[in-house]
């Protein structure tokens, strides 16, 4: 038996098995909600972000949107530019030394960031993050696997691993068990619960995102404008914008991640000192998502040490819909055998 069987359909999940069917590996994926991508990868902001600190992420964010232009003939990214305020020279060093390659560059609060008080701050832009088309990348990547031959079966929950000799042989559904030579957990911020017997660094926390309309008096912002100093992001979004206070409550995953009154009032109490023009705009809508955090930031790629059978793909964190493909393809090459570049620094063990 050389099967692979896949929990959990978000990107992660779908990104994986899109690598592997493509590889001629046999794959099933189950996911537990009707549809696919509905989890986490619903929820983002879809900021491609190339300005990081983690030069495998830089790797990965450039590798996926290369991976994107299969999906769509423009590509999965539409480039807007991305301005970061920081006062923190560390922080821009960081995200110098990681992300200069893929463009990045030192910068001032100008025009971009209109509105925003004070101007001349130090900044760095990334003439190339932008806004990803979520649906044409989870589209993208389903019609393709399945055309290679995946199973992708929503709907259908995975109840728990089974296990034979300290081995996981497949997964449980119901009273069925479905075999396997072996489990990816792409369960993202359900991967706590989903294996309690061992914890791969990944833990989940809130984070809101509000739809505002634009005042008349406020600039467009056409670019992302994110101040990583004052933790408040904006993008255009539907001739509105689309803002986050940068909230990041730890939370264990549910099926319904509950939104909160207080969170809102911190936004609005943060643009008024951020955005003075922006601070009576109408919330068009709001919601809040989970994102699988590690404590370093980078994706966890690779068997899990402590439970043979089982591989983990997850802990995106906030950087998932940016470069998560990139990650099913690597994870797929580790199942197929290979030693690809990144695979140590992002395996599970470092987390032991
Ligand atoms: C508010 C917010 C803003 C964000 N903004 C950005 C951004 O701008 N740019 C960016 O790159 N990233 C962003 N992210 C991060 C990104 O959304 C995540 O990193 C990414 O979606 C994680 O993908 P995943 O596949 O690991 O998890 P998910 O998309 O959550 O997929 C996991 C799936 O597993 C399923 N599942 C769980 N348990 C089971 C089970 N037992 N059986 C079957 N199925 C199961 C779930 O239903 C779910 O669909 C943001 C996240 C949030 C919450």
């Amino acid at each position: 038996m050389d099967r692979v069987i896949v929990v959990g359909g978000g990107i992660a999940g779908l990104s994986v098995a899109w690598a592997l069917a493509r590889r001629r590996r046999e794959v099933v994926l189950f996911e537990r909600e009707g549809q696919l991508g509905a989890g986490s990868s619903a929820k983002s902001a879809a900021i491609f972000r190339l300005a990081v600190a983690e030069p495998e992420n830089v790797r990965l964010a450039l590798r996926a949107r290369e991976l994107g232009r299969r999906f769509s003939a423009e590509g999965t990214v539409r480039p807007l530019g991305g301005l970061y305020l920081t006062d923190d020279d560390e922080e821009r060093r960081r995200i110098l030394d990681a992300a200069a390659m893929a463009g990045v560059r030192e910068a001032r609060a100008d025009e971009r960031a209109a509105g925003l008080a004070p101007r001349g701050r130090p900044a760095l832009f990334s003439p190339d993050d932008g806004v990803i088309d979520v649906h044409a990348l989870v589209q993208g990547l389903a019609r393709e696997a399945r055309e290679a031959g995946a199973q992708l079966l929503a709907s259908t929950g995975v109840d728990g691993l089974d296990f034979a000799a300290g081995r996981v042989t497949g997964v449980r559904i119901g009273s069925e068990t479905r075999p396997a030579e072996t489990v990816v957990d792409a369960t993202g911020a359900w991967s706590p619960a989903f294996v309690p017997q061992s914890n791969a660094g990944i833990a989940p926390a809130r984070r809101h995102l509000f739809v505002l309309d634009r005042p008349r008096t406020a600039s467009p912002y056409p670019t992302v404008v994110w101040d990583l100093t004052a933790g408040i992001y904006l993008r255009p979004e539907s001739g509105g914008l689309l803002v986050s206070p940068c909230d990041s409550d730890p939370m264990a995953a549910s099926d319904h991640v509950p939104t909160s009154r207080e969170v809102a009032s911190l936004l609005f109490s943060k643009l008024a000192g951020w955005a003075p023009a922006l601070a009576e705009a109408r919330v068009r809508s709001g919601w809040a998502g989970l994102r699988p955090l590690t404590p370093d930031h980078r994706f966890v790629v690779g068997l899990d040490p402590r439970l043979p059978g089982l591989f983990r793909l997850g802990g995106f964190g906030g950087h998932g819909m940016t470069a998560g493909v990139a990650a099913g393809e690597l994870a797929a090459a580790i199942l197929c055998g290979e030693d690809p570049p990144d695979a140590r620094a992002l395996a599970p063990a470092r987390f032991r």
